[in-house]
């Protein structure tokens, strides 16, 4: 009697795993593979508009937020006039 009741037991608990275990693979695989999904923060370089990762590249706190760069050269071009790039992102907002 209680090795039938355990089998049972065993049974309903294992077809529970069987079923959250794939669900919780196919969300994985779906919603994190293309894109980090908020895990990799990723800014962008003002000078030449591309994606650089937290981890690399040159970064810079300029009034009081950080940018990053993918190189120096974009670091000291950025530095040489931070204004011209900042206000490029801005400008087509005052654009009458
Ligand atoms: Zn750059």
């Amino acid at each position: 009697m209680e090795g039938l009741g355990s089998l049972l037991f065993f049974a309903i608990l294992f077809f529970i795993m069987m079923r959250f275990g794939c669900g919780a693979h196919m969300m994985h695989g779906h919603g994190g593979h293309s894109r980090g999904t908020g895990k990799a923060v990723k800014y962008i370089d003002p000078v030449c508009d591309m994606e650089v990762e937290a981890e690399q590249g040159y970064g810079k706190m300029h009034g009081g937020k950080l940018y990053r760069f993918c190189s120096r050269s974009c670091l000291d071009k950025f530095d040489a006039d931070p204004e011209r790039y900042l206000n490029k992102e801005q400008g087509e907002k005052h654009e009458m």
